[in-house]
């Protein structure tokens, strides 16, 4: 095979693509990403960008930039409410939904944002695209591939120009979603159940809306209102929102049972414009595999499950975080054999847990909340109004407090991690307990000079001492990382505090802050750090 043009060709250049795009580059590796349409629209699709989302953000230099582009005024309280009406009614709320509160928090360095898709996909966009190490081709589309140890060939054809033409990469990269091409041509499967539920989302234009006094600020609006259940929220500050109906089965939907119901929302206040119609279907499905050789899957291409929750994007991105430093690793000479077959074993376990949770979030839409009687100004709709927030604080908490799901998640049975004699800490999807459990991400803490722990982690490995590390460490440190020829730092943060929490005065953190190993002391730093990047069992 002729030698490659780039290093890693990435398809699609939707989140997946983009974060895997950004990651890479960052780590000096140079890209292609090539996406077959021009990727624009005003339907958000994902409109939660989580809190380990936002902290990719943050080590990307990004957060700041998403955070400005927020469509959400800083007043309006970051809740989500399920309530009977816009402009009242208010059953259950659920504040700092989905950790949305712009507030500092001592588990997470940053957190999450509640942001159209396409304004992030644009943030990432513009950024690849400034970078000398990458090129972002549109209109372009992936046709058919091979690949052998050598790397990978490529047959695109340019809708610019009307050509056909053949790239070469060393790895390459499917992040073009549920209809993938690269999962068809290397064989692959999704299984699972498919076409679980079909949605209808409205982008709205509703001209005064935002500004009507009885509006009740929050950034999602969940209407348990018994003729017309559904999901309002708003998309920009110049009138644009989103409307996604959940009626009852078997309710016939056509465009003037859905004009009506949107009116039916607003209680006729204002006038109303389609500005698009998005129908979207449910799946629970999982690829068979993730890779082949060179050739890797990462985002909607590997594992497709419900939107509700908001983890489709953000499961995607932290697929690319996890391969792009392993990827980087090989590419740059200090990864292992091993370091590539821990993507899949390390993210299938993952993307199970969320399958399941999000499918489970959605068995409960506002339709089974909507009792006839929960509008009555009576003792009855009393009594049903408490039923319903009783039903609603069960069925949903999972879905607007997942901080175990989206930071609880371990790697715990990973070769490439350091195991423990007793057994990895039980997971759960609501609840985050952060510990230093080999596999787990490594706990945050806010320093006390205001900095976040997070920013004293480099992008290769990091040594994190809890305590004064003597002249020998460091020199030992120093030797290592200069024998291996990999990037490792050295931390040290006398903290008890920090020790408590880690349970270990040293951690080995990787470069995706989870933790490869920790112990009480650095003799056998070497091996430990040939484990994590692949190179060679511990023992
Ligand atoms: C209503 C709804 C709400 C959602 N809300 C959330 C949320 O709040 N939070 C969240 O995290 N997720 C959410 N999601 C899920 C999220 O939208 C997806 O998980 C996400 O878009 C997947 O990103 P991706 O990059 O893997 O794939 P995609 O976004 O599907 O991008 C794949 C790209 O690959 C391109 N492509 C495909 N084949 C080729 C080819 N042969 N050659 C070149 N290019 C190709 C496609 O054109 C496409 O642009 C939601 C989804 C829906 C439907």
């Amino acid at each position: 095979m002729p030698e490659p043009t780039t290093d890693v060709l990435i398809i699609g250049a939707g989140p997946a693509g983009l974060a895997l795009a950004t990651e890479l580059t960052m780590r000096g590796v140079s890209v292609q990403v090539i996406e077959q349409n021009e990727r624009v629209g005003i339907q958000p699709r994902a409109k939660t960008t989580n809190v380990r989302t936002m902290e990719h953000m943050r080590r990307w230099g990004l957060a700041a930039r998403v955070r400005s582009l927020s469509p959400v005024d800083e007043a309006v309280p970051r809740r989500v409410r399920f309530a009977t009406s816009l402009f009242g009614g208010d059953i259950k709320v659920f504040d700092n939904a989905l950790y949305f509160d712009r507030r500092r928090d001592e588990r997470y360095s940053e957190s999450a944002e509640w942001i159209p898709q396409y304004v992030v996909e644009k943030v990432l966009l513009d950024h690849v695209s400034a970078h000398p190490l990458a090129k972002v081709d549109f209109r372009c589309k992936l046709m058919e591939f091979s690949h052998d140890a050598g790397g990978v060939r490529a047959l695109v054809h340019d809708a610019r120009n009307a050509q056909t033409i053949h790239l070469r990469a060393r790895y390459l990269v499917g992040a073009d979603g549920g209809r993938s091409t690269v999962r068809d041509g290397l064989g692959f499967k999704m299984e699972g159940e498919s076409s679980i539920a079909s949605f209808v989302t409205l982008i709205l234009k509703i001209p005064g809306l935002l500004r009507d006094p009885d509006l009740k600020p929050a950034i999602m609006h969940w209407l348990v209102d018994p003729e017309c259940p559904c999901i309002m929220g708003q998309m920009d500050r110049d009138d644009t929102w989103f409307w996604g109906p959940t009626p009852r089965p078997g309710v016939k939907i056509d465009d003037a049972w859905l004009q009506e119901k949107v009116r039916h929302s607003i209680e006729n206040r204002y006038d109303v414009s389609v500005l698009a119609k998005d129908s979207w279907t449910a799946h629970k499905l999982l690829a068979n595999c993730y890779r082949n050789g060179n050739v890797f899957l990462v985002g909607d291409a590997c594992h497709l499950h419900p939107p509700f929750g908001g983890h489709g994007m953000n499961f995607g991105v932290g697929d690319s975080v996890d391969l792009g430093w392993k990827l980087a690793a090989c590419l740059q000479g200090w990864g292992g054999p091993e370091l590539l077959d821990s993507y899949e074993l390390e993210r299938r376990p993952v993307h199970r847990r969320v399958l399941d949770s999000s499918t489970e979030n959605m068995a409960s839409l506002s339709d089974q909340f909507a009792a006839p009687e929960l509008k009555e100004n009576s003792a009855r709709g009393v009594e049903a109004r408490a039923r319903a927030a009783a039903a609603i604080d069960k069925a949903k908490t999972p879905e607007f407090r997942s901080l175990g799901l989206v930071l609880g998640y371990s790697y715990a049975s990973s070769p490439i991690v350091a195991s423990e004699a007793l057994a990895p800490p039980a997971e759960s999807v609501t609840e985050y307990r952060p510990c230093g459990y080999p596999g787990t991400l490594a706990p945050h803490c806010w320093l006390p000079d205001g900095r976040s722990l997070y920013d004293l982690f480099g992008s290769g490995f990091t040594l994190l001492a809890m305590r004064e590390t003597t002249p020998d460490e460091r020199k030992t440190v120093q030797t290592i990382a200069a024998q291996q020829k990999v990037p490792l730092e050295l931390a040290s943060v006398p903290d008890t505090r920090l020790h408590d929490l880690y349970g270990a005065p040293f951690a080995l953190i990787r470069p995706d802050q989870h933790i490869a190993w920790r112990g009480d002391q650095i003799g056998s730093l070497a091996g430990i750090l040939r484990m994590a990047r692949g190179a060679r069992p511990l023992n």
